[in-house]
């Protein structure tokens, strides 16, 4: 998604723009997401001083895998962007963004701007109950039988921590 602003000439004048874009995936973290809706960018892009200013949003879907259970996860992007550009070869400000020639090339910073709010771990739904660590039933789907609190002995050994300090804290009270 590239804009031309050779339009903007004086302090102040601005110029609308609308991009609609179809992106394979991306990759972050070492997890794959697909882009299943096209990347939609709008904003508007103001000359200031030096600088054009660009701010707007980015809207899109992703789909992933969830990482309790393995099914598709879906990301629902829909993010503000806001990025200043300059096309001086003397710009030494580290958070303003070098173009060449008239045209601001918006991809790199699109992504970049969507990773920055993606969660930490993608789920198929908030409450997914994830995989049995046993047999490796889909526990959204259907229940096992299996034994889970034998699966562990440290985490068996802090649940006796955690019944011993309910219990004290009932004889406190
Ligand atoms: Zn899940
Ligand atoms: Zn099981």
């Amino acid at each position: 998604m590239r804009l031309d602003v050779s339009k903007l000439k004086t302090n102040g004048d601005s110029e609308e723009f609308e991009f609609c874009e179809s992106w394979e995936k991306l990759e972050f973290r070492g997890d794959i997401l697909f882009f299943v809706e096209p990347v939609y960018f709008y904003g508007v892009a103001t000359k200031k001083g030096n600088l054009i200013e660009v701010s707007g949003n980015v809207k899109t879907k992703l789909k992933t895998i969830c990482y309790r259970c393995t099914d598709d996860a879906y990301v629902e992007v829909d993010v503000p962007f806001y990025e200043e550009y300059s096309n001086r070869e003397d710009t030494t400000d580290d958070e303003v963004i070098r173009f060449e020639d008239d045209v601001i090339e918006f991809d790199d910073n699109i992504v970049a701007t969507i990773v920055l709010y993606l969660p930490m771990k993608y789920l198929c739904r908030e409450d997914c109950k994830g995989l049995c660590p046993v047999c490796g039933t889909n526990l959204n789907v259907s229940s096992c039988s299996c034994e889970k609190d034998d699966i562990d002995p440290r985490l068996s050994i802090l649940k006796t921590l955690i019944n011993q300090l309910d219990t004290d804290e009932k004889k406190e009270v």
